[in-house]
């Protein structure tokens, strides 16, 4: 087959078409969650985009593999591998065990991916099934000589590599080589600075609660050499793409590499695809500050979440996207407006199979184009204004939801038949009726200041609401 997807590689930082290692397969990795918390939607625009990107290459014809791991072990509060434990300190919080609070959140998190239509990956392993393949791993290392123990823990030796730090420039390969990243004291067991930890048995940070026994120990494995090895079970030594968010580019895809390539002692993987942040207007969106953000959050506020999958589908994966609700609120109106205008579409006639292939093509273009999402959906556009039969089009717009998986039509039925209703969508009903109860309960309490504010949010919302002897009535003005 012909191989025609551009796309930006972060090893070579330029533009390249994927030549994949066998002819028409995929493999493909991505680093999946660390359970110990909900998913930020800033941490979902990845998975989006992920998601695209192996649709994507499903639609030209790829058969694409897709392996996706799960921390429930081994990641620190820092990524270089200092602090304490994300998980335990998840356990902590809720008071539940680490096994617990892992279930819990691996199953929060695939219900938001269910939401905003992210198909789950071919395989998705936890890193705690895992252990003898981490074990074997470091062994291999420490043979080898690219590892070294130090103070009870296996260490990763950086000095070892001609080319550590293979993604970044050399202006920033000398800011990484005397830049201290941690806001920790340095490891003294460390030969150099970014040398990072492949087995833990001790720490000067509180004990991990799961530990396994190892030839250096009692312990538990790092973070980094849990992707190296998930990946090779499933997808072999030889790997065509690796996907992520922009912050693992370093250290966890450096380190990835490093302990892949010296344990094969070859070259591991041609392709690396980062997905740029979620911002707000101060800046990187953090889980510390303002409102942490959630698909549970949006939906809670009315908003439907394959809205915020066309908020992402509309802004390029490279560039920061700035999240504000007052840009969400104009993308649900665009959405609505083009879910209803699909949904108007009749499913009658004959398919004209000259437009149809038009068409089709220029989609596809659109995302061979190094992932052009926004131009993929101006095709949507374009093609509602053609003079193109009414089959032809709901034919073509059902065949691309294959890739952008925004339920475009089935979306639109739903919004028409509600607004018939009650001249709202149903989300925004719910929503309205929701407040209308906040709203109530502030009242009985006393507190008229949050009643007052529900009704001017309500108000902004294009929503009057009128107290009358029959309960709280509200209507559209
Ligand atoms: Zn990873």
């Amino acid at each position: 087959m012909e191989n025609k997807f551009r796309f930006y590689n972060t090893l070579t930082r330029s533009i390249e078409t994927l030549i994949p290692n066998e002819e028409g397969k995929i493999a493909m990795y991505t680093c999946g969650p660390t359970v110990y918390h909900f998913a930020h939607i800033g941490n979902l625009r990845s998975y989006i985009m992920e998601d695209v990107l192996e649709k994507t290459l499903r639609y030209i014809g790829y058969d694409v593999k897709r392996v996706m791991n799960i921390t429930d072990v081994g990641h620190l509060s820092s990524d270089a591998d200092t602090g304490e434990d994300k998980m335990l300190s998840g356990a902590k919080r809720e008071n539940k065990t680490v096994m617990e609070i892992a279930k819990f959140y691996t199953d929060a998190f695939f219900d938001d991916c269910g939401k905003l239509n992210i198909k789950r990956p071919d395989v998705v392993e936890p890193a705690t099934n895992c252990i003898p393949e981490f074990i074997h791993m470091v062994e291999v290392l420490l043979k080898k000589g690219y590892a070294y123990e130090a103070g009870g823990n296996v260490y990763f030796d950086t000095s070892k590599l001609e080319d550590y730090y293979v993604f970044s420039s050399a202006v920033e390969k000398e800011q990484l080589q005397v830049g201290v990243r941690d806001d920790v004291e340095a490891d003294a067991n460390k030969k150099n600075t970014n040398d990072f930890v492949l087995w833990f048995t001790k720490s000067k940070f509180e004990d991990q609660a799961l530990k396994w026994d190892s030839p250096w120990g009692v312990g538990y494995p790092g973070w980094h050499i849990e992707c190296s090895c998930i990946s090779m079970k499933h997808l072999g030594e030889y790997m065509d793409i690796h996907c992520g968010g922009v912050d693992n580019i370093f250290p966890h895809h450096t380190n990835e590499i490093a302990q892949s390539e010296s344990y094969t002692g070859h070259k591991w993987c041609n392709y690396w695809f980062h997905v740029n942040h979620l911002n707000d207007k101060s800046g990187k969106m953090s889980k510390s500050k303002g409102d942490f953000l959630t698909v549970s959050l949006l939906e809670s506020k009315g908003y439907n979440p394959l809205v915020y999958r066309m908020f992402c589908l509309q802004s390029h994966y490279r560039k920061p996207l700035e999240f504000s609700y007052e840009v969400l609120d104009n993308m649900e109106a665009a959405y609505n407006k083009l879910a209803k205008r699909v949904a108007e579409l009749k499913d009658e006639g004959e398919l004209d199979t000259t437009a149809f292939r038009m068409f089709k093509e220029k989609f596809e273009d659109a995302l061979c184009d190094d992932l052009n999402t926004s131009m993929a959906i101006t095709v949507i556009y374009d093609l509602l204004k053609a003079d193109v039969n009414d089959k032809t089009k709901l034919t073509l717009i059902n065949d691309f939801d294959a890739v952008l998986s925004l339920n475009l039509y089935e979306e639109g039925k739903k919004l028409s038949e509600a607004t018939q209703n009650t001249g709202v969508s149903a989300e925004l009903e719910a929503f309205v009726l929701e407040k209308i109860k906040e709203r109530a309960e502030a009242k009985k309490a006393k507190d008229f200041a949050t009643a007052d504010a529900i009704r001017d949010e309500l108000l902004a919302k294009g929503i009057a609401i009128k107290d009358t002897r029959e309960g709280t009535k509200w209507e559209l003005v």
